[in-house]
């Protein structure tokens, strides 16, 4: 028989909380990875799970990932994750979101949530009337901490993607850079905005024709088919839209030398890292560049240093993609393989 202790992703995890409240149907998983550097935190996932089994597979990977997430923005918190199994119809009642934020209250703070996949701000409000290890509940006004994640971690990837041209190009400014965007949602639009301002040449893409045009109007950006953005011959390749565009496949045919973007888990498989570095091209790792959302959320949930701190913590997202490049050029293994290994470092599991 496997046990939680032999699958595959399972990491040592601190905690594994099954939560069921028969009441309201409530069931749910949340798993705590790390809380080396502070309470475990991340979001919470409603999802519908054909098998129960896959639930528990992405609690697990989801928790470790936050751990380094968190460790690699430099926040004082740990890693965790919670995923709602919904039911075929996806129900969602009010009592079901008390009951888990009844669930969360009983960790102490130990765990802290936000909103994740299949979770609205609506539901998150109603996550905090059971308890008060809420992140990311909505602010009032501009540049406050708190609120939208997007302009923040659109920020995070300009800074980053400019020090990729810097290391790769030995180029200061983005004029005349081009910058070849796959998506024109929340982060995208923005990232163009910084991007358009500094001189680079833009292309992009999205399967929703209206957000792309009215951002190619703003913006100046030529239009391209969501089917070839990624191919294009552009100086940067930055995926802002899904998950799991670099493959064996797709990095084959990639005309780019750099690839920093905002979207979570680009590799499709870990193997990819080292296809991209074997082609010579510059990769930010996803979870280090796309920090800036998660970096304000948390710090207004920490209330330890406002909207400067956010800002000081947005801007040594470059330092840490340059000192993980650093450490890839001198030991030879790709970047996504050296920010694993510097995340585990800093949640003392080297
Ligand atoms: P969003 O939903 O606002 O935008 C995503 C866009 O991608 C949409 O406009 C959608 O139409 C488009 N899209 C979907 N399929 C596409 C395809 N095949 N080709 C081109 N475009 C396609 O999401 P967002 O908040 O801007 O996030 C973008 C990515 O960044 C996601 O992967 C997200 O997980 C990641 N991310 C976002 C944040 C944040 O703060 N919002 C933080 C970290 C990571």
């Amino acid at each position: 028989m496997t046990t939680l202790w032999d699958r595959p992703n399972f990491d040592d995890h601190e905690a594994i909380h099954f939560v069921t409240d028969a009441a309201s149907g409530l069931k749910a998983i949340i798993a705590m990875h790390s809380t080396h550097l502070g309470p475990a935190a991340g979001g919470t996932r409603f999802w519908h799970y054909a098998d129960d089994d896959d639930a528990v597979t992405d609690v697990l990977r989801l928790s470790r990932g936050m751990s380094y997430k968190n460790a690699m923005a430099g926040l004082p918190l740990g890693g965790g994750k919670a995923v709602i199994l919904a039911d075929e119809n996806r129900t969602k009642t009010p009592e079901m979101l008390a009951a888990f934020g009844r669930a969360v209250d009983r960790l102490g703070g130990n765990y802290v949530t936000a909103e994740d996949v299949g979770m609205s701000v609506e539901n998150m409000i109603a996550i905090a009337g059971t308890t008060d290890y809420v992140a990311g509940l909505p602010v009032e006004g501009e540049g406050d901490v708190g609120g939208d994640p997007g302009p923040h971690t659109a920020k995070g990837v300009f800074l980053g993607l400019k020090a990729a041209v810097k290391r790769k190009l030995e180029r200061d400014d983005l004029s005349g850079v081009h910058v070849a965007i796959q998506g024109a949602g929340s982060v995208a639009s923005h990232l163009a905005r910084h991007l358009a301002d500094e001189g680079a040449r833009l292309s992009i893409a999205d399967v929703a024709e209206d957000r792309v045009a009215a951002l190619a109007k703003e913006t100046g950006a030529a239009i391209v088919d969501p089917a070839d953005i990624l191919f294009l011959d552009a100086d940067v390749v930055s995926p802002c839209a899904l998950g799991a565009i670099l493959s064996e496949e797709t990095i084959a045919k990639l005309n780019t030398g750099i690839i920093a973007g905002a979207a979570n888990n680009q590799l499709a498989r870990p193997e990819d890292g080292q296809r991209l570095a074997a082609r010579d091209i510059l990769y930010a790792p996803d979870y280090v560049i796309n920090a800036g959302g998660i970096i304000n959320v948390s710090t207004e949930y920490l209330d330890d240093g406002g909207y400067e701190l956010v800002r000081q913590r947005i801007a040594a997202i470059p330092g840490r993609l340059d000192q993980i490049w650093e450490e890839s050029a001198s030991s030879g293994r790709d970047p996504a393989a050296v920010a694993d290994a510097m995340a585990k470092r800093l949640i003392g599991r080297a």
